[in-house]
């Protein structure tokens, strides 16, 4: 029996998930901005919330954990290495953790970068990796605590999972991620096709996550680092991607 996903947004351009297995009635919720959306959510469907994972510490994504653990009874999954900064936590996990989750497997994996103890959750059976704040759609987080060097193995890690996978990211911040790309890469036909598909989207109110990994290879810039003409508009023609990605990230925080 398949997973099914929900994508909730909160606050002003956060989102979060729910992950619902029918037969069991196991349900997850990614991340916690606020309470109120997930609540009704969960009761629009008719769902009891088992399980809160979260990626990072930052409070856009962790303050509601305690409220939603309390009126929910759910254990709350994260980080080991970031227990010390974020809620009380039932089950401590790191990089390379299997857990299970109703039968299913929840691969955890360490994306560093925007914080140091930032995990993504890949879930194979519903095709879809939590992100978070790491790889997002058209964009990355800030380098508010790693380095380039410490994003980039991270994105390389979430790159090679399969095409089809479902990039589960935490804002809607595609649109400002288009323009900076615009400004780099305006000339990848995939991205200005992309670029129309969104506004689209955005038009109508609706989300633009998740986002297929298969669509953020082809136009994501910082996927792209690998790319030889995009180095080479850069200036770094045959330079380290990992450098050639660091160019990107400053040039974004500078946009
Ligand atoms: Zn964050
Ligand atoms: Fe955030």
């Amino acid at each position: 029996m398949p997973l099914t996903l929900r994508t909730i947004a909160c606050l002003n351009d956060n989102y979060a998930y729910l992950l619902h297995d029918e037969e069991s009635g196991a349900t997850a919720c990614i991340d916690v901005p606020e309470i109120e959306p997930l609540e009704r959510a969960l009761s629009d469907e008719g769902w009891s919330l088992t399980e809160i994972w979260v990626t990072h510490h930052h409070d856009d994504h962790i303050q509601g954990v305690d409220a939603l653990r309390a009126s929910t009874s759910a254990k709350v999954v994260g980080a080991k290495a970031d227990a010390h900064r974020l809620p009380k936590l039932d089950d401590a996990v790191s990089d390379g953790d299997i857990f299970n989750f109703a039968g299913h497997d929840v691969q955890v994996m360490d994306v560093s970068g925007h914080t140091i103890g930032h995990i993504a959750f890949y879930v194979p059976a519903a095709n879809a990796a939590f992100t978070a704040d790491s790889l997002m759609t058209m964009g990355c987080g800030r380098l508010f605590e790693g380095d380039a060097r410490t994003m980039w193995v991270s994105l390389q890690k979430l790159a090679s999972l399969p095409s089809e996978t479902l990039i589960c990211s935490g804002h809607e911040y595609t649109e400002a991620n288009i323009r900076f790309a615009m400004s780099v890469d305006s000339d990848n036909p995939a991205l200005l096709k992309r670029a129309e598909h969104v506004a689209a989207l955005r038009a109508k109110g609706a989300f633009t996550v998740p986002s297929l990994l298969s669509e953020e290879l082809e136009t994501n810039p910082f996927l792209r680092a690998t790319n030889a003409n995009l180095a080479a508009k850069l200036g770094m023609a045959g330079a380290d991607p990992a450098d050639v990605f660091a160019e990107i990230r400053g040039l974004k925080d500078r946009f």
